[in-house]
Formats: structure tokens, C-alpha cells, sequence
């Protein structure tokens, strides 16, 4: 470990020594001794199109030559602007007002900050919020306290605030008891917001996957019941899209493929093509008109140094673009990895076989207690990088969310190796 850098998600004392990158093409790492891997996680995933894109390089390259970064407060640039109306275009049509801020964490503590607010623009002290077992919503306070609560928010117990948790509805295919799941759960949300018409501020929830809590896939007509929930009882629906949107389920957000219209989305990871740290929290028209006022009070006073960063937008436009012209490629890979999932359904080492777009996840079969920190996952993860793939299974959770430039040979490869390995 280099004497001046502190890795973030590393049990120090235990970690073996990082491996370190040289470059990156396409879809591939080289590392300094070589080896090339292919990067089936999308380096936390954020990468769409594969490492060092020429066309996002160039459009960083011009951005930086031609205005780096500006006060975003009585400012603003082509590069903001742009990126605003191209991702609105596509989200549902009562999402309109972008805020920018610069990671996933933030993305949330902002939809959070303005849901909270808007109650109190409009009279009503609306606190808490109900949010998912299972979630990860980031590692600041906010998003941290609206998260599963285990071994990594431990010590902060107390600096947290508390929210409503209620289960979420797993489910994987050919599992039998999936409508059940959702009715238990529908009918314990509206009790809560039966009991307690005013008290919440918004449900805030990740939309079809559950990410770091394992790649937790939940149905589509599940959102739309909570969406009609949402709705019957006047609260505010939040989706964290940070890792769904941009293709990633299939559909360029988790929201338009269930059908379902927030009043808050929360977008990062992808936005840039996994170039620059970005993130923008997206509101209805009816939010932002409950701040829209010369009262000082019913302002929000937010933002960040970075925030609208111009090279992070170029990026994001560029990004766009390449987006819109792979749609065919997000929109089949669900396809390529239901085919290969025939090897494994009946396979002994494997359950729970589930996918949404371009996201294929399993269990591995394991004796040891699951979670994060289950060893099957340090094992996998070494011996895949011998075989030249990049995996980091989540505890006993086995998954793949490649970039978009990923072939069809180079997936069957990486299903073949797994099943070598386990
Ligand atoms: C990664 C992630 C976050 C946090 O984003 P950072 O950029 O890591 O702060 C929030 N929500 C979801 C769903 C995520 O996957």
C-alpha cells in the first residue's frame, strides 16, 4: 500500500496490495505488469462505454480549452444547459428541474434536503422518511441514515436521524411468491400512511435494484403499486437512480421502464460515461414551485464548489450521444444474459438467477453466513483477476454489469469462467 493513500471500502490491516492500473480500452484494464482484465463491473460502475472513450476524451479536451469551471450561483454555460434538456427530454415529462452537485451521495442528500424542505415551504413539518431494508444510498449522513444500517454505519449510530424501514421485495426468476411479497408490503406502507398522514416527507427508494444491498431486484409492477400509494396519500416518491440510470435496466432510467413518474430522481454513476464526477438531482415542476418565491425562508441554500462543473457536462453530453446511439446495445443485453443463464439454472452452486437489462446477478450456494463481508467473495475476486476478468461479488452475490461495449463472445467467455471457478 503506498505510504499516502488511504483506499476507500478497505479493511486496511487485511487487504492484499491494490493492483495497479496502467491504462484502460474499451472494456479492458491493462495493469503496470501487463495483464489485461476485462472490467465486468464497470469500475464501480460508472463506465458505459469503455475506458477512455476518444469521444468523451475530446469533448473534455475542447470543454477544457475553452472554459474549465465557473461559479455556478449567477452563472451559468452551453455545457449545463444542453446536458439539462437532453436528460429531461427523456425522463417523465414532471421531471424538469436539474440540480447539479458532483457524486451519488450528495445526488441524495439533496433530494432529501428538498423533499424535507417543500413540506416546510408549504406549512408542514413533514421528518421522516420510509425508505427500503437492504438500501445504500451513499456514505454521507443523510443518505447513510436513509441506508441499511450494518457493520460500515456502525459507529455512527448516533449521528444518524431515524427513518420508517420497511422490507423489499426480492425477487428472482421463477420465484412463486413474488405478488404475495409486494401485497405484504403495499398494504404495510399504507398502513403506515394511514397512521400518520402528515408525518412522512417521501419514500425514497432505488427503483428495480437494489445495488451495493446484493443486486436486490424488485418487479416493475411493484414500483407501480408504491407509485400508487405514493399517490393516494400525498407524499413524495424518490428514486435513487444513481446506479439504474443510463441504460442500465434496459431502458435509459428504471422509471420509464416500470412506467412510473417520481417527483425526485437522483442520477451519477453512468452520467458521465464514468469520466468526471457528476450527479444531478432532478424535481417536479410542482417542487420547484414551492421554492419559486423572494422569501429567503423558502430558499434552498445548497450547492457545492464543483457544482454544474463545465468539463463534468461536456462529458455528460458526449456521453448522451454515445448512449442514444447504443440503445439497441443496452436494450438486448438482457437477452445475452438469459441465454447464458441456462447453464446455471439447474446448476447446484447457484440460486436465486435474476436480471434486469444489462445487470445479471446470482447466490452462490455457501455454507458461511451471506453479507458483504462473506469470504467467498475475496476468493472469487482473486482468482478472477488470474483469469483475466474483473468481479467483485457482493458477500455470496455473483454479478455482472459490464460496459456497453462488452461483446456477446466476451459474456459467454465470462459465464464459462465463473462456472470453471466456483
Ligand atoms: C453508489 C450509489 C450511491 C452513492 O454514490 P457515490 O457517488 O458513491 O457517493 C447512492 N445510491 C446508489 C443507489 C448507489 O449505487
Amino acid at each position: 500500500m503506498h505510504k499516502n493513500i488511504w483506499h476507500p471500502f478497505t479493511i486496511i490491516k487485511d487487504a492484499p496490495e491494490p493492483l495497479k492500473v496502467k491504462s484502460g480500452k474499451g472494456a479492458y484494464l491493462t495493469l503496470e505488469d501487463g495483464r489485461e482484465i476485462l472490467d465486468c463491473v464497470s469500475s464501480w460502475w460508472v463506465n458505459m462505454h469503455g475506458h477512455s472513450h476518444p469521444d468523451i476524451a475530446k469533448a473534455i479536451y475542447e470543454q477544457a480549452s475553452t472554459l474549465e469551471h465557473v461559479i455556478f450561483a449567477g452563472f451559468t454555460h452551453d455545457p449545463a444547459e444542453q446536458l439539462a434538456e437532453l436528460i429531461t427530454a427523456e425522463l417523465p415529462k414532471n421531471l424538469n428541474r436539474v440540480f447539479f452537485s458532483d457524486n451519488g451521495s450528495t445526488a441524495v442528500e439533496v433530494a432529501m434536503k428538498t423533499a424535507y424542505q417543500y413540506w416546510a415551504n408549504k406549512g408542514q413539518e413533514r421528518k421522516t422518511f420510509i425508505c427500503f431494508e437492504g438500501a445504500y444510498h451513499g456514505d454521507t449522513l443523510g443518505a447513510m441514515s436513509a441506508g441499511e444500517r450494518s457493520i460500515f454505519t456502525e459507529v455512527f449510530k448516533d449521528w444518524m436521524f431515524e427513518v420508517e424501514v420497511i422490507p423489499y421485495p426480492e425477487t428472482w426468476i421463477g420465484d412463486p411468491e413474488r405478488a404475495n411479497k409486494e401485497d405484504d408490503i403495499i398494504e404495510t406502507l399504507e398502513g403506515l400512511l394511514t397512521d400518520h398522514p402528515n408525518k412522512y416527507a417521501g419514500i425514497l427508494m432505488e427503483p428495480l435494484v437494489q445495488g451495493a444491498g446484493g443486486m436486490r431486484m424488485c418487479s416493475e409492477e411493484f414500483l407501480q403499486k408504491v407509485h400508487w400509494s405514493n399517490r393516494q396519500f400525498d407524499t413524495l416518491l424518490i428514486f435513487d437512480e444513481v446506479m439504474t440510470g443510463f441504460g442500465r435496466t434496459g431502458d435509459y432510467f428504471a422509471c420509464k421502464r416500470a412506467q412510473v413518474e417520481p417527483d425526485i430522481i437522483c442520477l451519477s454513476k453512468g452520467i458521465t460515461g464514468g469520466f468526471m464526477p457528476l450527479s444531478i438531482t432532478v424535481s417536479s415542476d410542482e417542487i420547484y414551485e414551492s421554492f419559486n418565491s423572494t422569501d429567503p425562508i423558502k430558499t434552498f441554500w445548497h450547492g457545492h464548489s464543483y457544482t454544474g462543473n463545465p468539463l463534468g457536462c461536456a462529458a455528460g453530453i458526449a456521453s448522451w450521444k454515445l448512449l442514444k446511439e447504443n440503445e439497441c446495445i443496452f436494450k438486448g443485453m438482457e437477452t445475452i444474459h438469459l441465454k447464458n443463464f441456462e447453464r446455471f439454472k439447474d446448476h447446484p452452486s447457484f440460486e436465486k438467477l435474476r436480471v434486469k437489462g444489462t445487470i445479471a446477478a446470482m447466490d452462490i450456494v455457501t455454507e458461511e453466513e451471506t453479507g458483504y463481508l462473506n469470504p467467498v467473495a475475496k476468493r472469487i475476486k482473486e482468482e478472477c483477476v488470474n483469469h483475466g476478468l474483473l468481479l467483485r461479488p457482493l458477500g455470496n452475490v455473483l454479478y455482472l454489469m459490464p460496459p456497453y461495449c462488452v461483446t456477446e463472445e466476451e459474456l459467454d467467455r465470462v459465464y464459462s469462467t465463473i462456472l470453471e471457478l466456483v
